[in-house]
């Protein structure tokens, strides 16, 4: 019942897919990243999430945090500190972080992998260090070199976690609404005061000390989102006095019991300016646009955890005999797996995770040539890669992360329902990832009203002619043709968006989701169909391994077969336009 990494899937995309092996090591800083080198911490991740991470999920779970009001400290549940020591002390919180803040310097596709295997062992511990991320990526971005120097080598040994706090009562989405105040003082910091709701990691016990980023707003600021600023405050300062940051409760809430997720309260604490004043979202979007993309790994590892559990459970629950009769004739019953229903469920989960890796995975290799390689073009066309594709790999990994943990406990019947299973469990801590770093509403959004029309619409251009360059030079790559008629349809989708988005924007936030669900579904096929050509290759050179390279080509035929399809009614929605979504008054529903 116990997560195994899926090393081999890992290595295929690394490796054979997106040559990882040759283009990482060739990016300078990166000379390093051998293959040698890559197996030798994936196989270490592997066993840490396996044999450390892995035990604590259930009794995570069940435990959940605790709150003590009389010290307003937070305990995390039984095994999460000695989880996270052993997780720091291996360097996994610095594994992307630079080398001269005691990172290690390793490519963020490394990272990602690693990533994929934590939130699959235990999602609520994994967010402790993945919220410290965003803290690191904001300070290298905008900290000065004392701030940075100070606080970065505490933040990636993992010694210190970091926050993002955006959230208040009144405001989620609209971060324009933010009361936060920060009050200049005489010394150069700010009195920071307000309540933040729902922040990540506000208050544990498992690091020394707590970094929050904070939005806040200055005496003068401007209205709205215009006049937003970031602050960092530290929960213990400098000369170890307590900073008036303090949690004034946890959440009770559905899934992801093990991570404290705290109301904030900011009694004038000391804070300092991060960036210039009022440009607080640009540095905070910097901490988002990584973290979009850690939850949509989030997704993706929790699918692969319930594929898992489900796969297993398929082979060995006995039911009914095959509808092509009995399978298993000396026993009771044939396996479900026999049953056309439960592979249905079975290789939705199979074949989207698969897709979803290489997509993620892909993406974030752009990302790490986007700021490694030499030559300027090159950093380019990766960095507008990784901006389109971010909201898409947020919404639709998370999306399908819940959707494989719903097949997967729906496969498993009654048992799926009960705590003997871990996958009540799974729905339970996926459904989070869907709302929480922009709702994939939200994201859908910012594909069609920002990402699109970036640069006069060059990255979705560049992304059409990826698509189109690939079918070109191997036009019989398996499923060429219906990758071909996919990218029709979405380029069909956003000629619509443009003619009647631009001047309507009712119309583009209309369209938004299905044509997110478009983009995606078209890009995991592209996807599938260069997946299918390196296992049919593998196969006609006479593979030693012709079992894993079958298997690659069947899923990615059923992913042609009985997913892409959705295309076509994606379309039909989205050329629908917004009348039938915009004719009721609100009191005739
Ligand atoms: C467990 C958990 C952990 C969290 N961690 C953090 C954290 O660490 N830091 C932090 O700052 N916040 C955190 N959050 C808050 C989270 O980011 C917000 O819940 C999320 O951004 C949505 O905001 P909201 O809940 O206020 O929903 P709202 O903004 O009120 O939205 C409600 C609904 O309206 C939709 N909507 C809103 N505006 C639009 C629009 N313009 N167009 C279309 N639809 C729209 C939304 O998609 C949603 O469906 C956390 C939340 C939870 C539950």
């Amino acid at each position: 019942m116990s997560y195994e990494a899926p090393l081999r899937d890992m290595q295929f995309v690394l490796y054979e897919l997106l040559k990882g092996d040759e283009v990482l090591p060739a990016l300078p800083g990166f000379e390093e990243a051998s293959r040698d080198i890559m197996d030798a911490i994936i196989n270490e991740g592997a066993r840490l999430t396996q044999n450390v991470i892995e035990p604590t999920n259930a009794p995570g779970d069940r435990e959940g945090c605790h709150y003590d009001p009389e010290s307003k400290s937070v305990t995390t549940p039984q095994g999460f500190k000695e989880a996270y020591q052993q997780f720091a002390e291996g360097g996994w919180t610095g594994m992307s972080a630079p080398v001269e803040y005691g990172g290690q310097g390793m490519p963020h596709l490394l990272n990602t992998v690693a990533e994929e295997m934590m939130c699959s062992a235990n999602l609520s511990l994994g967010m402790y260090p993945g919220l410290t991320h965003g803290a690191v990526n904001a300070l290298l971005g905008y900290g000065t070199d004392e701030q940075k120097d100070y606080f970065l080598p505490r933040l990636i040994s993992g010694e210190w976690s970091g926050t993002m706090c955006l959230t208040e009562p009144q405001c989620g989405t609209d971060l324009g609404l933010i009361r936060t105040k920060a009050e200049p003082q005489a010394d150069g910091s700010y009195a920071v005061s307000g309540t933040k709701i729902w922040i990540t990691g506000g208050e544990h016990d498992l690091t020394d000390n707590i970094v929050h980023l904070v939005l806040a707003k200055l005496p003068d600021a401007p209205k709205g989102s215009k006049g937003i600023s970031l602050f960092l405050v530290p929960k213990f300062l400098e000369d170890g006095s307590r900073n008036s940051a303090f949690c004034g409760g946890l959440e009770h809430k559905m899934g992801i019991k093990g991570s404290a997720t705290c109301v904030m309260n900011f009694e004038e604490a000391r804070g300092w300016l991060i960036g210039e004043p009022n440009k607080g979202l640009q540095a905070m979007f910097v901490m988002m646009n990584s973290a979009r993309i850690m939850v949509g790994i989030q997704g993706l590892g929790i699918g692969e955890a319930a594929y898992q559990v489900s796969r297993d459970f398929a082979k060995d629950r006995l039911q009914s005999r095959s509808l092509a009769g009995p399978q298993a004739p000396d026993q009771a019953a044939d396996p479900i797996i026999v049953h056309p229903d439960v592979r249905r469920m079975l290789l939705r989960q199979k074949a989207t995770i698969e897709g979803c890796r290489a997509l993620a995975y892909y993406t974030v290799m752009q990302l790490d040539i986007s700021q490694h390689s030499d030559d300027e073009d090159a950093r380019e066309r990766a960095d507008d890669m990784v901006q389109l594709l971010t909201p898409v790999v947020k919404a639709f990994l998370t999306d399908e992360g819940f959707f494989c943990a719903n097949d997967g406990l729906q496969l498993m019947g009654g048992s799926g329902f009960t705590q003997d299973w871990p996958l009540e469990q799974f729905v339970r801590d996926a459904r989070i990832t869907r709302i929480y770093e922009g709702t994939n509403g939200i994201q859908a959004l910012d594909l069609v009203g920002r990402k699109m029309g970036m640069n006069g619409g060059r990255s979705v251009k560049r992304f059409f002619g990826m698509v189109e360059g690939f079918l070109k030079e191997n036009a019989d790559a398996p499923y060429a043709d219906q990758v071909k008629a996919a990218s029709e349809k979405l380029q069909r989708a956003t000629m619509w968006l443009m003619q009647n988005g631009m001047s309507d924007r009712e119309q583009a936030g209309a369209a938004a989701t299905p044509y997110l669900r478009l983009f995606a579904l078209t890009t995991v096929a592209f996807f599938w169909s260069r997946m299918a050509l390196v296992a049919q290759q593998q196969l006609d050179g006479g593979t030693t391994e012709s079992d894993f390279y079958q298997s690659k080509i069947r899923t990615g035929q059923f992913f042609i077969d009985r997913i892409l399809p959705q295309a076509d009614a994606l379309l039909a929605e989205i050329e629908s336009g917004k009348d039938s979504l915009m004719a009721l008054t609100a009191e005739q529903f």
